[in-house]
């Protein structure tokens, strides 16, 4: 398949506090691999997978954060031409949840109006660890008007739907 043989060609930014997952759920999308320990920066950009849908060919860019978190840092240039973006949380983190409201308020600040945001809890194999309920992450994701995911990039749960799913939306919506 040369570079341009793609119908669909969509950017995808994860987005989330550190420590949520991530480069791991990245990782575990293009790779197949949950990286051991610690090290899980990609250290690029971007990755690209190509997935196919209804016999179409959809090209995905994926932004990872690469440990610029912090709000404020990251700044209009990595939201610019985002056509969906994945907000990220833990739900073994509180502090992850709580912080969401920040991020929105960077997406609303920065990113394009219409942005397709997903909201993912991630590290569901952690459930006796869990802090963050699933029915006030559905709440707060309706009351947004966000798709709403839990995965598990560490036993591939939900990776592939989430990834799959988003570009349905993207190409119902482009
Ligand atoms: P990022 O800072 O959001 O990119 O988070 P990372 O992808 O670097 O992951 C942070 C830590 O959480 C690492 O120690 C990962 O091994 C761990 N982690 C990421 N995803 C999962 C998951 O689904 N389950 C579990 N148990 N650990 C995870
Ligand atoms: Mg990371």
């Amino acid at each position: 398949m040369s570079m341009e043989d793609y119908d669909f060609l969509f950017k995808i930014v994860l987005i989330g506090n550190a420590g949520v997952g991530k480069t791991c759920l990245v990782r575990r999308f293009t790779q197949g691999l949950f990286p051991p320990g610690q090290g899980a920066t990609i250290g690029v950009d971007f990755m690209i997978k190509t997935v196919e849908i209804n016999g179409e060919k959809v090209k995905l860019q994926i932004w990872d954060t690469a440990g610029q978190e912090r709000f404020r840092s990251i700044t209009q240039s990595y939201y610019r031409s985002a056509n969906a973006l994945i907000l990220t949380y833990d739900i073994t983190c509180e502090e992850s949840f709580r912080c969401l409201p920040e991020w929105l308020r960077e997406i609303e600040q920065y990113a394009s109006n219409k942005v397709i945001t997903v909201l993912v809890g991630n590290k569901i194999d952690l459930a006796e660890r869990r802090e963050v309920s699933q029915q006030r992450a559905e709440e707060f994701s309706e009351a947004q008007d966000m798709y709403y995911l839990e995965t598990s990039a560490k036993e591939s749960d939900n990776v592939e739907k989430l990834f799959l799913d988003l570009a349905c939306r993207l190409i119902s919506e482009a």
